[in-house]
């Protein structure tokens, strides 16, 4: 029997949908994961047992038993990137400045704070535009080298959680593709509303679970790779989480894409 709840609508009845084992047998990242795998082992998180639950109410996707926070940064620690962290460096730029002009737009903007910033490319496109720009990230090491390639930015390696507790706040506060990697959504989401200045706004972007172009079966969708995506929103249950934490006014942009991209306003 299971005694936890959805942590974004507290309902108790969930949906089976898969098994981490056919996952593992049927994915087609499979290949690529065979190091994850190992670096799990090592890090002491038990997948093998892992099952893929829908929430019978908001349809959050998550992986069960819930991953903790301890287990994750083992994963981490043991967990060696192989990102190219400056593949494409030049088209990651334009398309942050486009992005951030874009939502310059819709409010008044002085600052900018990037959760989740990686190398720092958004950073800096930002203060490019103007604004007064920060980055916080949990990956040391990409933070190091955020500092040297843009060293006008401020680069901070600390989670939202932490960071938010010093009382800074942002107009604009971006944070792409880092929802899904996290295991207290209630925590992290409370932090990002923390962080933002009031007037202003949250960027998100997140894989989309709900999207009619996502594989029918949901394990053979590229975005199902845990214990690095741990859960799977959709923008309902997404908005949901953001309103809890007191979001007023969610507003999405068209993607054809199975992804969500939302703005979200204090
Ligand atoms: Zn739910």
């Amino acid at each position: 029997m299971i005694k936890d709840h959805c942590p974004v609508c507290f309902e108790k009845e969930f949906i089976l949908i898969d098994t981490f084992l056919k996952w593992e047998k049927e994915s087609e990242i499979r290949n690529k994961y065979v190091t994850l795998r190992d670096v799990s082992k090592k890090a002491n998180i038990e997948l093998t047992s892992k099952i893929f639950y829908q929430c019978s109410n908001c349809k959050l996707i998550f992986i069960y038993p819930f991953i903790t926070d301890q287990e994750l940064s083992e994963f981490y620690t043991s967990y060696i990137g192989n990102e190219a962290y400056f593949k494409k460096v030049d088209k990651k730029l334009k398309r942050a400045t486009r992005r951030i002009k874009g939502l310059m737009n819709k409010i008044k903007a002085n600052n900018f704070l990037e959760i989740g910033c990686n190398v720092g490319t958004a950073v800096e496109a930002a203060r490019r535009l103007g604004l007064n720009s920060a980055g916080i990230e949990i990956d040391s090491e990409a933070v190091t080298i955020a500092k040297k390639e843009y060293p006008k930015c401020k680069f901070i390696s600390t989670s939202a959680e932490e960071y938010s507790k010093h009382g800074e706040k942002y107009d604009l506060v971006f944070c792409t593709e880092v929802i899904e990697h996290v295991p207290n959504p209630n925590e992290f989401v409370e932090a990002l509303y923390n962080l933002v200045a009031p007037g202003g706004l949250l960027f998100m972007t997140t894989p989309d679970a709900g999207h009619l172009r996502r594989t029918k079966i949901f394990i053979h969708w590229n975005e199902v790779k845990p214990p690095e995506h741990i859960f799977w929103y959709n923008k309902n249950s997404l908005k949901q989480l953001l309103q809890n934490k007191g979001f007023n006014r969610i507003d999405y942009r068209l993607n054809l894409k199975p992804g969500i991209k939302l703005l979200a306003f204090k």
